[in-house]
């Protein structure tokens, strides 16, 4: 039989959005649960170092900064349970239940916090070889290239911070971008143009992954010339970005390109839905964002779910 629990208030989402969220929804008293499939984290988790977020002149890990947050979310009783949120269901009496493997959740609102998975190339060996060479994580992965080639392929903030990271850790470190001018930031583009072991390949993309066992090589394009190369690499770092985990919320809230629609407010189009962080359509995905929006959804949740009490 199907487990039933009630709540005033369901985050889906354990990242730096779904945890502030909750330390912000537990001040205004309400009765909360925040879900998750795999305990607090999120993308923040994988971040060498942040070191745009106010209030650390020096930089905080990721982990670091997600192991705070989480003792600040305990600290306020905020309930945190492991759950993989299959489907959202209006009820009749203008509720929602929330279909979460044997559990259903019934809740007042929700709060939508469940961030973005990174892209996939979608290129041949790609998935064989994930595991095997094939990585999404520098800092989770990096070190096993130890004194290693390895190739980023990507040209925004995360492909040039890993592509930092990795130069520490490996021989040699190949950033693949298919333009030829980077989308990081200026002051980060700088810095990896400065690294010694950090060698640019512009207007090219892996067409390619090949190995057996292990990665052992990428077949690259040259987009202007059409040239096709070998590049021999141990691995491979794919950092072309994020797509949102809203394959549930489909038929649910209104989504632009994967990304659920809401207003400052953080309200969707379905009354008792706000989403807050990276899943939203929001014209910057950062953590300083991405906790903005949690306290304003949180705020909004707690009055929607007070009118209703
Ligand atoms: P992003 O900014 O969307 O950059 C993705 C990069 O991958 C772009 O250079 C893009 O090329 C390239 N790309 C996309 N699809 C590709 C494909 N199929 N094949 C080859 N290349 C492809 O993603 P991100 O770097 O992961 O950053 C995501 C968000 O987090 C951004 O808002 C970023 O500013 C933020 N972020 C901030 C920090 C920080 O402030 N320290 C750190 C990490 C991330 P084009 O440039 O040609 O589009």
């Amino acid at each position: 039989m199907c487990e039933v629990k009630d709540h005033e208030l369901v985050i889906i989402g354990a990242g730096v959005a779904g945890l502030t969220a909750g330390v912000y929804a537990a001040r205004y008293g309400l009765d909360l649960v925040v879900l998750s499939e795999a305990g607090p984290g999120g993308q923040t988790a994988t971040a060498a170092t942040i070191e745009n977020f106010p209030g650390f002149p020096d930089g905080i890990s990721g982990p670091e900064l997600v192991m705070r947050l989480t003792q600040q979310a305990q600290k306020f009783d905020v309930r945190m349970e492991i759950a993989k949120v299959e489907q959202v269901q209006f009820t009749d009496d203008g509720r929602w239940n929330l279909l979460a493997g044997g559990v259903t959740y019934r809740t007042t609102a929700i709060l939508v916090a469940v961030g973005a998975s990174p892209r996939r190339l979608k290129i041949p060996g790609e998935r064989d070889l994930f595991g095997k060479g094939v990585s999404y994580c520098a800092t989770c992965d990096g070190f096993f290239y130890r004194g290693k080639t390895v190739a980023v392929v990507g040209g925004g903030n995360t492909a040039i911070e890993e592509a930092m990271y990795l130069a520490d850790v490996v021989e040699k470190v190949y950033v693949i971008h298919r333009r030829d001018e980077l989308r990081a930031e200026p002051i980060l583009a700088k810095r990896a143009f400065a690294v010694e072991n950090i060698e640019f390949i512009w207007d090219t993309i892996p067409l390619s992954i090949n190995g057996t066992t292990e990665v052992d090589s990428v077949i690259l394009q040259n987009k202007k010339t059409e040239e096709q190369t070998v590049l021999t690499i141990d691995g491979l770092f794919v950092a072309v970005g994020y797509e949102p985990n809203t394959g549930f919320l489909a038929d649910v809230v209104d989504l632009e390109d994967g990304f659920i629609v809401a207003n400052c407010n953080m309200e969707t189009s379905q009354p008792g839905i706000f989403a807050a962080g990276d899943v939203r359509n929001t014209p910057l995905r950062q953590v300083v964002t991405a906790v903005g929006d949690a306290a304003i959804a949180a705020c909004k949740a707690y009055h929607y779910v007070a009118e209703r009490r």
